[in-house]
């Protein structure tokens, strides 16, 4: 029997109608004769809701006790799903992240999936059952809970596709699947019948967060089939897979933005062999993602290197870089004001002016460009926060994007 995994966020369980609306389609799945494991997020806001009270606590909460925190979310709304099931005359096991044998390593808070131990869940599936895991957790080889980062049930998901040799997996979620840009901006913004996995990447990477960006690395590794789509309606969505033919291939395919960047610049940093890997080994050491770096040209023997990162990580940068700054004998400034704005798209590479086009759209809309990075396939400008929107509705008419009126 085929095994299908799919997998429902917040919005999609946010209250107990909904969860009742996901077990009926979870039960019809698994009536029209496939094996079901269905990965499910914590209900609505309430992760959130957890980290505020965590906030009101402590200044700063331990992490291993934010996880454990944080991995009740998810249970809560696997045993509710289960439940439900049950009420429709099926059976169902839930399982935490620990049962479900996702193994990770021991970073809390953004923990890698190292290993999936199937045995219970091929078990569970192989006697009838509906297999319902809670998604975003693992156990660390010490045997403490661990979270997989925001976002992190859309990894469980690929993660148990790919242990279990799934001939797809579905992520069920509160858009019609993948947009040209975030549909709660761009009000035009059309949905993606296909998307390949190099671009999908590109677009998780610069913030589209409709799918968690390990989950499309996993995605692509393990060769697993994505179809993105909405849980309230019946219409296809969005598939993510190797690129092929029928694709669009378009010059710019998405813009996709984020507003939570810091930015951090190191000022008179000595110009020589060795620093920047010193400054940049210590960041990683503290497992700090850093994303856009530029450094000056150099004066008088030294320069200055700024780069951005996630707001989530900038006490962990600050930390760092204080642990440092004195031997190197530099001072840094942060701006907490950042976003980025990106064009992502396939058919860029063999495509000149594209990059023109973008800067010249965005002097138009009186957006001033800080930082700038590509790949052959995207190019993001770092700006002010406050001007992402208006970055983002500039170009996404700029490269018409826009589905026809
Ligand atoms: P879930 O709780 O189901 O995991 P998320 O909130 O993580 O849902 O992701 C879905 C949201 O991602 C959408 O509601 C939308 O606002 C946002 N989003 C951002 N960029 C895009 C995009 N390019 N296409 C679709 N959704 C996007
Ligand atoms: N509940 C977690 C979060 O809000 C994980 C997830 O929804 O995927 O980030
Ligand atoms: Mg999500």
């Amino acid at each position: 029997m085929p095994i299908i995994v799919q997998k429902y966020g917040g919005t999609s369980v946010g209250d107990t109608e909904c969860i009742k609306n996901v077990a009926r389609r979870i039960v019809a799945e698994h009536d029209a004769g496939n094996q079901v494991v269905a990965v499910v997020s914590a209900m609505g806001d309430s992760t959130d809701e957890l980290l505020k009270m965590a906030h009101e606590i402590a200044t700063d909460p331990p992490e291993r006790e934010l996880d454990m925190l944080l991995s009740t979310g998810e249970r809560v709304s696997v045993a509710l799903l289960a439940m439900a099931i049950h009420e429709l005359g099926r059976t169902a096991i839930s399982l935490s992240g620990n049962q479900a044998g996702i193994q990770t390593n021991t970073v809390h808070m953004k923990a890698r999936i190292t290993g999936v131990e199937t045995g219970r869940l091929i078990e569970e599936l192989e006697s009838g059952k509906i297999v319902l895991v809670a998604g975003f957790q693992g156990v660390s080889p010490v045997e403490d809970v661990t979270t997989l980062g925001r976002g992190g049930s859309d990894t469980t998901a690929v993660a148990l596709a790919a242990a279990l040799g799934a001939k797809l997996c579905e992520i069920f979620t509160d858009v019609d699947g993948v947009y040209t840009a975030d549909p709660g901006i761009v009000s035009d913004a059309r949905k993606i019948d296909a998307v390949s996995y190099g671009e999908m990447l590109e677009m998780a990477a610069t913030g589209a967060e409709v799918l968690m960006l390990r989950s499309v690395e996993y995605a692509q590794k393990y060769g697993v089939p994505l179809h993105v789509r909405s849980s309230f309606t019946d219409q296809p969505g969005t598939w993510i897979r190797e690129e092929d033919e029928k694709m669009e291939k378009a010059v710019v395919s998405a813009v996709t933005h984020t507003n939570d960047e810091s930015k951090l610049t190191l000022l008179r940093v000595p110009d020589r062999p060795g620093v920047a890997a010193t400054v940049f080994g210590a960041l990683a050491a503290a497992d700090v993602n850093v994303d856009t770096i530029i450094q000056n040209v150099s004066e008088q023997g030294t320069t200055d290197i700024s780069f951005t990162v996630n707001q989530s990580d900038l006490p962990g940068a600050q930390k760092a870089l204080q642990a440092i700054a004195g031997n190197l004998g530099v001072a840094f400034l942060i701006d907490n004001d950042m976003g980025k704005v990106s064009i992502v798209g396939a058919g860029m590479k063999s495509y000149p002016g594209v990059a023109a086009k973008m800067f010249g759209t965005l002097a138009s809309a009186g957006v001033n460009i800080e930082m700038i990075s590509t790949s052959s396939i995207k190019i993001s400008c770092v700006i002010k926060r406050g001007q992402v929107e208006k970055a983002v509705r500039a170009l996404h008419q700029a490269f018409n994007l826009a589905k026809p009126a």
